[in-house]
């Protein structure tokens, strides 16, 4: 049974999943696992015939740990400040505002739409409210708690509540001291003293508390997240107590997932450099290959992306699956894979990534790649074949291993070919004439006599075509190579070195 449908087999009633982030920073691929993990058990339930709905947490309220690389060193001014209090580095938006704008398009693009909810505003709202006082109320037992299942032992002093200091406006510097109807006072290391609403965004709760209650306040039965926080006595063990014995509330159930690692370097971190901008996957990646790449394997199996090679084998294993799908060969697993891929819309008819791949680096312009595919009786709807040619192109700029990449030669461009070289060049050039149509298949078929009746073996035979027309001894498959050039040139380019 495909592994989304396995794990939510025996939840019962209404289901809310919830995955969420910490905007602090630029979001990167591994953050896209957290929220596909999330979409995929989201999908797994609508396909169980349950009754199911997704949410997306942006914890904006949390503190700004520290000045990261890519920050400016001003930023040490606002360290400890909830990052929805801080101005982006440009422009007049918020801090997390700014980093989540374009993650929340990216997610956009890949026919992800669950309800995205602001932490800070649910605060703001007095959401929070009540559960604040519940624990704020029942302190010592939740103390009592933590201490017993982390392991750890908390000050003594320790409060469950992070006032929002109103003078230098950290959430993370100020000392809760008492509560009283409503409001817990304090004491800030900027010598500031004052009381915080607990039914306002003027503080909030410690994380290993903050999360239980998200899962009460939301409702939420399934929750997706990192290995570092379901470690023993972690914040999903921590979590889990609090909620059932504090706010009799079963705990959602649980999906570790592992990280995603780039090839070659490991874990993608924000701060170290090794990582790929989420919303730069979608300028070379089309959508359902970022959802089947993380829907094609279970959650506690780590995923090696590599963008290169690796990147165009990924999308050669999803065209045969359509393939096969086609030839009605799937099997259960198999049909669900591909549906959870594809978000549901039909994959009848998609251009071919790796022959884009080809073409890209024969035109530069989009309008004669759609006029060398409707030449050969493919025709895609337009919007999809302009993205699709320019993730294509993008890929080839940035990813394609040396091994994809090629320059068409100039027509009279020398090239120094030895005698049966040159003769399975003159042999090709008279098969190309006599063809009909200018197909692909044709004219593979032209290149494999003109090599036979040279007498030499197939792969030296190739290796002369292509060191003649793009100077390397490999290349993309002769057959659309060529049926994506215009006839004439190929013709001309063969003559001249033909000396005909
Ligand atoms: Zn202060």
């Amino acid at each position: 049974m495909y592994w989304g449908l396995s794990l939510v087999r025996n939840q019962e009633g209404k289901q809310k999943v919830s995955t969420g982030i910490s905007p602090s920073g630029p979001i990167h691929l591994g953050n896209l696992r957290e929220i596909l993990t999330g979409e995929i058990i989201y999908k797994s339930l609508l396909l169980s015939g349950k009754d199911a709905s997704f949410i997306y947490l942006c914890d904006d309220i949390d503190p700004l740990r520290k000045v990261y690389p890519f920050l400016p060193e001003t930023y040490s001014a606002h360290v400890g400040k909830p990052l929805r209090d801080i101005p982006a580095p440009e422009g007049n938006q918020s801090y997390s505002e700014y980093f989540l704008a374009p993650f929340l398009k990216s997610i956009e693009s890949l026919d992800v739409k669950p309800e995205i909810i602001r932490t800070g505003q649910l605060y703001a709202e007095g959401k929070f409210g009540d559960i604040i006082k519940t624990i704020i109320e029942r302190r010592m037992e939740v103390r009592d708690i933590l201490q017993e299942i982390s392991g750890r032992e908390l000050e003594e002093n320790w409060f469950p509540y992070n006032p929002k200091c109103s003078r230098c406006g950290r959430i993370n510097s100020a000392v809760a001291y008492d509560y009283s109807d409503g409001y817990v006072y304090y004491r800030c290391s900027c010598g500031n003293e004052g009381k915080s609403n607990i039914y306002r965004d003027e503080g909030k709760l410690p994380w290993r508390l903050e999360w239980p209650a998200k899962w009460k306040i939301l409702s939420v039965t399934i929750e997706p997240f990192g290995k570092d926080h379901g470690t023993q006595g972690g914040s999903y063990d921590t979590g889990k107590a609090i909620s059932e014995k504090i706010f009799d509330y079963p705990a959602p159930l649980p999906q570790m997932f592992e990280r995603i690692l780039l090839k070659g370097k490991g874990a993608m971190h924000s701060s170290t450099g090794v990582n790929i901008p989420a919303t730069e996957i979608l300028d070379f990646a089309p959508p359902e290959i970022v959802r089947y790449m993380m829907a094609r394997v279970p959650p506690s199996r780590h995923i090696e992306f590599d963008p290169e090679a690796g990147f165009l084998n990924l999308m050669d294993e999803f065209e045969r699956l359509l393939k096969m799908n086609s030839e009605n060969r799937l099997d259960e697993d198999q049909k669900t894979l591909l549906s959870i891929s594809s978000a549901g819309k039909s994959m009848d008819n998609m251009p071919d990534y790796r022959h884009l791949t080809t073409l890209v680096q024969i035109y530069m312009n989009n309008e004669q790649i759609r006029n060398v595919l409707e030449r050969s009786g493919k025709r895609y709807p337009e919007n999809i074949l302009q993205a699709r040619i320019n993730q294509a192109r993008y890929w080839v700029e940035r990813y394609a291993p040396e091994s994809s990449r090629f320059h068409v030669l100039d027509e009279k461009s020398p090239v120094t070919l030895d005698e049966k070289g040159k003769k399975v060049i003159c042999n090709l050039l008279e098969n190309i004439r006599s063809l009909g149509e200018w197909k692909a298949d044709a004219i593979h078929e032209a290149a494999r006599n003109a090599i036979q009746e040279s007498g030499i073996p197939p792969s030296e035979g190739f290796v002369a075509i292509y060191r003649s027309m793009i100077g390397k001894e490999k290349g993309p498959r002769i057959g659309f190579f060529f049926e994506g050039m215009e006839r004439d040139k190929v013709e001309r380019r063969l003559s001249f070195l033909c000396g005909v």
